[in-house]
């Protein structure tokens, strides 16, 4: 027995730990305390949110982080738990999202009326598309990039979804093997047939909406701010958790977790750090996955916010990777947000990641010049953020997630369990609280 396993424990210890005050971490607290499960929750920073991140810039309000969350019935409850409703944007979905391809913005896609006068796809492209449910299933050994041309054609890959999805992920396809990188699509693809199948029953068959894409007046970041108010007694701030060691043995095993002032005894720790920073937590539990943990790639990220006189109405576009531009894509906030004028460019990823070395001036200089020959309009550099580990790369290095094996007791949630985004991390940090509390009787 450790000399801080005699100082822990006690009658007020909570049943859970959470390790992270980012949009899980919070999310989970709340889905817990719904659920009557006492839990307490640790943030290193002095700042909720995690890498959901609403600035105010000289008087421009600015996300540093996502730019948007798709406001799912889940999300809704909990805003409206939390009485912030009222201070919610949400954005008209007939507006349009561009891809930049041969000097011209063109619209993607998203219904079929689009699909048909859309100039980004030849009708040969389309034709080709239309045969996807004729082609074999995804092969999780084959990249992404190699299944995505095999099944809807090249022109297609290069058009639109190389600029769709690689530009989500800050990442090249080519890269990313389809185990990793596609998991969530083989599901869809096997309980529907086809993924064209899945989209048209979407698009035509459902009368399911899409969720609407949303924000707060004040930023994203209002939501984990609202959350933490919610539950500031069990959250401690700028207390970074700095291990977390066993207690006791098999499956009746409590867990230690450690601050640099306190010891917490609990029966269960979530975890909700990015990879490295869970390596080093669960070290002393469990080497082996710790090392495997350390290898997971990142892809790094720089955001450039511009301020430009512009008016144009839609998301944004993306940019097509051979085009010879180092702009990734565009966030158009002020016709979202009605944000004065701001727009957020993104560049780094996996096909430059020297990016993030760059200085502030030239990566500026870039954004500006790049924008300005896709908008014809000039724009002004606001501010320069570099995220040197923004996405997981869901590259060859994911392999060791297959070495990552904790024990009963912890469980690792954030990006690299499930899937990346708002609503996904709320709809995880969901089913483990109704996990948990089965699994705890409460
Ligand atoms: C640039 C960018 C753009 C994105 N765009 C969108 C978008 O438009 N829409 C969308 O839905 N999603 C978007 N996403 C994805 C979404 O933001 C993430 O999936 C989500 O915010 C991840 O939240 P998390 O809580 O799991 O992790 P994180 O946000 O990484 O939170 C982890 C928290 O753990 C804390 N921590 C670290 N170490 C310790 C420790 N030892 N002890 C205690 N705390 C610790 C950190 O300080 C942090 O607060 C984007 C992400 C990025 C990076």
């Amino acid at each position: 027995m450790s000399d801080d396993e005699d100082a822990a424990g006690g009658a007020d210890d909570p049943s859970v730990a959470i390790v992270g005050g980012g949009i899980t971490g919070l999310s989970t607290l709340h889905a817990l305390d719904e659920r009557g499960v006492d839990a307490v929750a640790f943030e290193a920073t002095d700042e909720v949110g995690g890498v959901v991140q609403s600035r105010d810039v000289d008087g421009k309000l600015l996300e540093v982080g996502p730019q948007r969350l798709r406001l799912t019935d889940a999300i809704r409850a909990m805003v409206t738990d939390l009485d912030i409703a009222d201070e919610l944007i949400t954005v008209d979905d007939d507006l349009p999202l561009f891809v930049y391809a041969d000097g011209k913005l063109r619209e993607v896609p998203r219904s079929l009326s689009a699909f048909r006068r859309t100039d980004l796809l030849s009708t040969r492209a389309k034709l080709r598309l239309l045969a996807e449910p004729l082609t074999d299933p995804i092969d999780p050994e084959e990249t992404a990039q190699d299944a995505f041309v095999r099944k809807f054609g090249a022109e297609t890959y290069t058009n639109l979804i190389a600029p769709l999805f690689g530009g989500t992920y800050g990442s090249d396809p080519a890269e990313m093997p389809a185990r990793h990188a596609l998991e969530p699509m083989m599901g869809l693809e096997s309980r529907k047939g086809s993924l064209l199948r899945a989209a048209l029953s979407r698009l035509v068959f459902s009368n399911e909406e899409t969720p609407p894409a949303a924000s707060f007046e004040s930023g994203l970041q209002r939501l984990p701010e609202a959350l933490a108010e919610a539950y500031a007694d069990r959250l401690h701030r700028e207390t970074p958790v700095t291990a977390i060691e066993r207690a006791g043995a098999g499956s009746d095993a409590e867990w230690l977790v450690h601050t640099d002032d306190d010891t917490r005894r609990v029966d269960h720790v979530v975890v909700t750090t990015p990879a490295a920073e869970t390596a080093d937590l669960v070290e002393g539990v469990d080497a082996e996955s710790a090392a495997a943990l350390r290898e997971f790639n990142y892809n790094p990220l720089v955001l450039v916010h511009l301020e430009s006189a512009v008016r144009a109405d839609g998301f944004g576009y993306q940019v097509r990777r051979t085009e010879p531009m180092r702009t990734l894509g565009v966030t158009w906030n002020t016709s979202l947000f009605d944000r004065d004028g701001v727009y957020t460019a993104f560049l780094g990823g996996m096909h430059d990641p020297e990016a993030i070395e760059r200085d502030d001036e030239t990566l500026g200089g870039t954004a500006a010049e790049e924008f300005e020959r896709v908008m014809g309009v000039d724009a002004e550099v606001l501010h320069v953020e570099r995220m040197p580990r923004a996405f997981p790369a869901w590259d060859d290095s994911w392999a060791a997630c297959e070495r990552v094996d904790l024990p009963e007791g912890i469980t690792l949630a954030t990006n690299y369990t499930g899937r990346m985004g708002l609503p996904s991390r709320v709809r995880e940090a969901r089913r483990l609280a109704g996990e948990l509390s089965n699994a705890l009787g409460e």
